[in-house]
């Protein structure tokens, strides 16, 4: 198979994954999007699932995401490709991500957040920005507890730079879809809570690639797919390192 039948075929796998998933949910298929998340592959993946349709892709990297950022504005200007930050943030780091991104997934700070509103361009939207919430405590380090997320939200909410969207979570893996879906529901209560206070709030992120299933079951608006879409990454990329 050539490397564009082989991203077709990925690409239509992972959208009839998402339509059936839906469709178990009484969802319409529309409500929940695909973020194609492209670390550690080339501007060329991206560039290919582009020609196929998809517009939003997801970075973990920061000069990873800088440099196929620009690639793909000078390879296909105009392209309305829309760039997602989805991996940890060093508060020295903001800048370039204010400048540069459309949504931020990972705040899980005030300093982080009150940075990036500071830091985006005048003539630009609003950054479109989740809380990221960490409703595994010690499984990971990233994301902020679910007290904290409420009021991270109002911060958010008031800061003339950004643009309160919703929620991202990443769960401990498990292959138990009744824990998955556990702690999906777990996200989505915070999601509920912040939204309460805050109507505006549309966007649940969560669900990858072997879980987007359970995560749209409970309510998910947004997956973050990489494995399914692009392929296995390499095994020692810098998979934990902050952006
Ligand atoms: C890598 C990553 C993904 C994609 O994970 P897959 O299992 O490859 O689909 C989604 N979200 C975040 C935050 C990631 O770092």
């Amino acid at each position: 198979m050539s490397e564009d039948t082989n991203a077709r075929a990925r690409l239509e796998s992972v959208r009839r994954r998402i339509e059936e998933a839906c469709a178990l949910a009484h969802r319409a298929p529309d409500e929940v999007q695909l973020l194609a998340v492209s670390k550690t592959f080339p501007a060329e993946d991206v560039l290919r699932l582009w020609a196929l349709g998809q517009r939003a892709f997801g970075e973990n990297y920061l000069q990873e995401a800088l440099d196929k950022i620009a690639h793909c504005a000078a390879a296909a200007p105009q392209a309305g490709l829309t760039w997602h930050f989805i991996g940890p943030i060093q508060s020295n780091k903001t800048r370039p991500i204010a400048e540069h991104c459309d949504w931020v997934h990972s705040v899980d700070r005030e300093r982080v957040a009150r940075r990036l509103s500071e830091q985006r361009p005048a003539g630009m939207a609003p950054l479109n920005v989740c809380v990221q919430v960490n409703i595994s405590a010690e499984a990971s380090k990233s994301g902020c507890s679910p007290q904290e997320a409420l009021l991270l939200a109002g911060t958010i909410a008031a800061l003339p730079g950004l643009r309160l969207r919703g929620v991202m979570a990443i769960p401990a893996p498990t292959p138990d879809p009744a824990d998955q879906r556990a702690q999906f529901a777990a996200v989505r209560a915070v999601f509920d809570a912040i939204r309460r206070v805050h109507p505006g709030v549309d966007t649940l992120s969560m669900g990858m690639s072997d879980d987007l299933e359970a995560a749209i079951a409970e309510g998910s608006t947004m997956v973050r797919v990489g494995t399914a879409l692009f392929g296995a990454r390499p095994r020692h990329s810098p998979q934990d390192g902050p952006a």
